[in-house]
């Protein structure tokens, strides 16, 4: 069942969303070529906790980190390690959730390390106008499928494609809830969108096929083909306003 939330709900929901965002800008300023994915969960942990909130991610379903941290061809839920170390040139997704009064933030951004090609500059440049393709369909009267049908319509114009398993998801008292938000469509397809609606909208985008698997970690999820993977990701509200984005927190970031 979709959770509507009341305009004070939301209001809680921002604060949750702002820490969230802020974790990730803490997290890109410490990213540089040498760097370890656990230093960098660790940095995001203890921004989260000072601010009184805690990690949503951290054992939620019993992943061992407080962000997912995923480096070139691995899509998501990369377990962060002090053995994985940033290099230059490549993309590292840092996807990150915050729990603060009651309600989660949910957010990823794609980061270069150092100089990255300039494929991948593209392929994180598309992942993120890809996202506003999808929250600019996010309108009172249209449906979930408007809003994944605009996210790949995007991306494919650029012979890049959306992956299929994993999709969005509806964000509130729980990280994960009604509905699934994917990164494709129909228009005119699925729940219909009405004020209240808070979701978290996440294209993960591939420089080839959309298909993916998972590592023996149990976690890990990689690219089949081997291409390189991109993702970005704001929890959104649809409020009597229009949309809100609850985890920005910088222009331009
Ligand atoms: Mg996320
Ligand atoms: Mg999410």
């Amino acid at each position: 069942m979709i959770q509507i939330k009341n305009s004070q709900q939301i209001k809680a929901m921002r604060e949750a969303g702002r820490i969230t965002g802020e974790a990730l800008i803490v997290a890109r300023d410490h990213i540089r070529e040498g760097v370890s994915t656990k230093y960098l969960d660790t940095l995001i942990r203890q921004h989260i906790e000072e601010r009184g909130a805690k990690p949503s991610f951290l054992g939620l379903y019993g992943f061992p980190g407080s962000a997912c941290i995923s480096i070139n061809d691995e899509v998501i839920h990369g377990i962060p390690s002090e053995h994985r170390i940033l290099q230059e040139g490549d993309i590292v997704k840092i996807d990150v959730g915050a729990f603060y009064k009651g309600f989660h933030g949910d957010s990823a951004r794609t980061f270069p390390v150092g100089r990255v090609s300039e494929e991948a500059a593209k392929l994180i440049a598309v992942t993120k106008q890809s996202f506003y393709e999808g929250m600019s369909a996010v309108k009172v009267g249209n449906r979930i499928g408007d809003i994944g049908y605009a996210i790949d319509t995007y991306v494919s114009r650029f012979g890049f494609s959306a992956v299929r398993r994993y999709v969005g998801h509806g964000v509130g008292r729980e990280v994960h809830e009604s509905p699934d938000v994917p990164n494709y469509g129909t228009p005119g397809r699925g729940p219909r969108l009405c004020e209240g609606l808070v979701i978290a909208i996440e294209p993960m985008i591939n420089q080839g096929s959309f298909e993916v698997r998972e590592l023996s970690d149990g976690w890990t999820v990689k690219t089949v083909d081997g291409s390189l993977s991109a993702h970005y990701e704001n929890t959104v509200a649809l409020t009597p306003d229009g949309v809100v984005n609850l985890t920005e927190v910088e222009i331009g970031e």
